[in-house]
């Protein structure tokens, strides 16, 4: 199968790539290498010859429907998205402009290209989505999001992903394109750029350096490991039901805080402070942010039952690999480190400088 990819030089999108080539599948991969990209997430599949890279922006229109002409997919999975609820926060326009404008050209091109190829079967255009889509859960456990919860996004983020949700199924019903959508948690692991809570966690203790929580760290998220969101949407891409959505999820509900002390007890042990303190001494309680959603969480039953999907580690044994591939590739993170802005807060409802 020939899949195009969009944001493939992203943290998602970069696991997807590399995971479909390990697969066999030909690869395009469309990004327009913003800030969130790094191509050296896919040095392991770049040389391959199921992979093509193309520079394009999802807003440009013409550069979207060249690439369709030229690679003729059998299936899109579109990632391309801004992604950073802090940054939708300071500055929602890219987040208009990307996550809808850019989803309705991507659709506009593959409408246009399957209908003039003929409607081939198979066809599918897959847009991955957000569990944030869903609004905030009460703390009951037996309150998860199911494909059938009524939206509710509460951030510029969520808002931009919700209304791209609704363009998909809109272009599924209207036009009859073939769609599926996936709706994930919070998603963690190796490649995670860093600006999102477990990368800036396991780099500012390594640093020394205060780690920073929200608010007093009480809101619940569902952690899905990266490579098991990669295996889920390729699962999704060969095998979901055209017109049907499916929530992902890890079956790991944390609060913040626990998230943060799980990574401190595991540095604590596989790379003790010098001082002999725990990392947990660095814990810093900083003001919240505006809006922030109390708790998600997913009901995967139906991508279970119907797709045979589970998550394979526990957010422990996720965190684990995770954190020790964060101390193993410096060479990787360091130099985004270093990009202008990161580390300063984003996101508190101030206009960013
Ligand atoms: P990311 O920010 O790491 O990567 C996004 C990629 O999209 C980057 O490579 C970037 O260059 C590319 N991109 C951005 N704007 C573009 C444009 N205008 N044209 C072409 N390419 C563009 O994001 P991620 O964390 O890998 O998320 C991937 C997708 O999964 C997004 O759609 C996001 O909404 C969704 N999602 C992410 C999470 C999560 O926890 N990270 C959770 C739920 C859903």
């Amino acid at each position: 199968m020939k899949i195009l990819v969009t944001g493939g030089a992203g943290f998602i999108g970069s696991a997807v790539v590399r995971l479909a080539i390990s697969r066999g599948h030909e690869v395009v991969n469309l990004d327009a290498l913003t800030y969130a990209a790094c191509l050296e997430n896919l040095a392991t599949v770049s040389d391959s010859a199921l992979y093509c890279f193309e520079q394009a922006d999802i807003r440009d229109r013409a550069a979207i429907a060249r690439i369709f002409s030229k690679h003729r997919p059998d299936m899109v999975m579109h990632l391309a998205a801004e992604s950073h609820v802090d940054r939708s926060i300071d500055g929602p326009g890219d987040f208009i402009q990307t996550n809808i404008v850019g989803t309705f050209n991507m659709l506009e091109a593959a409408r246009t290209y399957w209908s003039g190829a003929g409607k081939p079967d198979g066809f599918c255009f897959h847009h991955i989505s957000t569990d944030e889509v869903f609004g905030s859960l009460s703390a009951d456990p037996a309150d998860r999001f199911c494909e059938d919860t009524p939206y509710d996004p509460r951030s510029p983020y969520s808002a931009s992903k919700a209304s791209s949700d609704h363009l998909v199924r809109a272009w599924h019903e209207t036009y009859g394109l073939p769609v599926v959508l996936t709706n994930c948690s919070n998603n963690y692991g190796p490649y995670q750029f860093p600006e999102k809570l477990i990368p800036v966690v396991i780099l500012n203790a390594i640093s020394d350096r205060p780690i920073p929580i929200y608010g007093n760290g009480s809101n619940v998220r569902d952690w899905l490991f990266v490579l098991d969101h990669a295996e889920a949407l390729l699962l999704v891409a060969e095998k979901g039901r055209v017109g049907r959505s499916y929530n992902i999820g890890g079956e790991n509900e944390r609060t913040n805080l626990e998230i943060v002390q799980a990574i401190c007890a595991i540095l604590d042990d596989i790379r003790p402070r010098v001082n002999g303190k725990s990392y947990a001494d660095l814990i810093a309680y900083v003001t919240d942010r505006p809006g922030h959603d109390a708790r998600y969480a997913i009901d995967a039953s139906r991508i279970g039952n119907e797709l045979g999907w589970r998550p394979s580690v526990t957010v422990e044994e996720g965190l684990e690999t995770t954190i020790r591939w964060y101390l193993e590739n410096e060479g990787w993170w360091r130099p985004m480190l270093e990009q202008q802005g990161l580390g300063q807060r984003l996101g508190t409802g101030r206009k960013a400088a």
